[in-house]
């Protein structure tokens, strides 16, 4: 049977020529990149390199890029790096009602420690906050606003140039975890006025367990894991400079191919979209119609349950998702389906299928020909469907 792959807002394949970039830091280029040998030095130059790679497709300068590992940990970081440097100041912090739970839950656990106040903005039918919304919002003791580039679950894309002027203005700082974003579409930290920005290797076709942060000259901000130097004492540990090496050339590859890859997403992203609501009846587009990731896909299929269709989906070969990845395994109906304003029954009801750049006409047609007598059958079984009634 063939497999087909629809998941990679969850994560995506590595690039065959990131494997290969990657291969002689883990046999001839092993060093410590702190030590004072030749081993040390070819691995501090792939480190120098990719910090430089990273720092170019952003349009910041090297020494504002700190590698970590991973995108829960960049906003972990950023968050309580901030929020502890700038208590003084306050410790009010402006997000979004629809975040990632690396940034939700690190708030909710300040909130609970006492360290954070924080006001969640709600979005409005498409997964969006304004930037008049944050202007609102902003008060003497606002230390940082917090608001995702992309959303991963509905693919929506925030107004963040917007966001980014009105912060700038206010003198707040502004973070987005653009985990989504990067690699994807057009990110310029210098024009969009982002102070502090999270990504991750993973999103883009590079290896897991690998991420940067971008944190603004003349940003303090201290170290969450102590140790050693490395990282201008930003992030102690030896460095993961294999994975580096692999995040920064995914990185160049995914920018250098951005617009063929979007332009050839978008006509297979849109077969999808205008081919599901042809072919099935009561379902509903999430996420924004326009302003949105090149690669998602987002409906809820009403009457029947997310969960039941990733399973058929499964069985007959496509990797699909349902809300999030991380929270797919409980039945709690995903927090950014809800804050867009669904009850409970369409929430529980969504299928999230996310491209790449690897996907092929014929896999989507396979897709369209198999979801209907599956959604047929589910709701043929359902106790809340009556025969195509609203
Ligand atoms: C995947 C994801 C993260 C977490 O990144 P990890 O590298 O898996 O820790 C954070 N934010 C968003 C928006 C994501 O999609």
């Amino acid at each position: 049977m063939q497999r087909i792959y629809l998941d990679n807002a969850a994560t995506t394949r590595v690039l065959d020529e990131v494997v290969e970039a990657m291969r002689p830091y883990f046999t001839d280029y092993y060093g410590n990149p702190s030590s004072l040998h030749s081993f040390a030095r070819d691995a501090y130059k792939g480190l120098d390199q990719s910090r430089a790679i990273v720092a170019s497709a952003l349009n910041a300068k090297p020494e504002e890029i700190i590698f970590t590992g991973g995108g829960s940990e960049g906003d972990n970081m950023i968050i309580r790096g901030i929020a502890s440097a700038y208590k003084k100041k306050g410790k009010h912090i402006i997000t979004s009602a629809v975040e990632h739970h690396a940034v939700l839950h690190t708030l909710q656990a300040m909130e609970r420690d006492g360290t954070a106040e924080v006001t969640y903005l709600p979005v409005d039918e498409y997964g969006r906050v304004t930037a008049e919304q944050v202007e609102a919002a902003i008060r003497p003791d606002t230390v940082l606003v917090t608001i995702m580039f992309a959303n991963n679950e509905v693919g929506t894309i925030m107004p963040i140039a917007q966001i980014g002027t009105v912060c700038r203005k206010a003198g707040v700082f502004f973070h987005t975890d653009a985990v989504q974003a990067v690699g994807h579409v057009p990110v310029d930290v210098e024009k969009m006025n982002i102070d502090l920005l999270t990504l991750t290797a993973h999103k883009f076709h590079g290896p897991k367990g690998v991420g940067a942060i971008f944190v603004k000259k003349g940003v303090r901000m201290p170290s969450m894991i102590l140790g050693g130097g490395q990282e201008r004492n930003k992030r102690a540990g030896t460095e993961n400079v294999a994975g580096i090496v692999g995040l920064a050339t995914a990185l160049r590859y995914q920018v250098e191919h951005m617009e063929e890859n979007t332009q050839k997403m978008l006509v297979l992203r849109d077969r999808l979209l205008f081919g599901i609501p042809t072919r099935i009846a009561d379902v509903k587009l999430n996420g924004h119609p326009t302003e949105r990731l090149p690669n998602n896909v987002n409906y809820s299929i009403r009457f029947i349950e997310g969960e039941s269709i990733l399973l058929m989906l499964d069985l007959n070969g496509i990797a699909a998702s349902s809300g999030s990845a991380c929270t797919s395994g409980s039945l709690d109906p995903s927090h950014v389906l809800l804050a867009m304003g669904l009850n409970h029954e369409t929430a529980h009801g969504s299928l999230r299928l996310t491209l790449s750049e690897f996907t092929t006409p014929e896999e989507i047609d396979y897709v369209l020909d198999t979801l209907p007598p599956i959604v047929e059958r589910l709701r043929a079984m359902s106790p809340l469907y009556k025969g195509g009634e609203k």
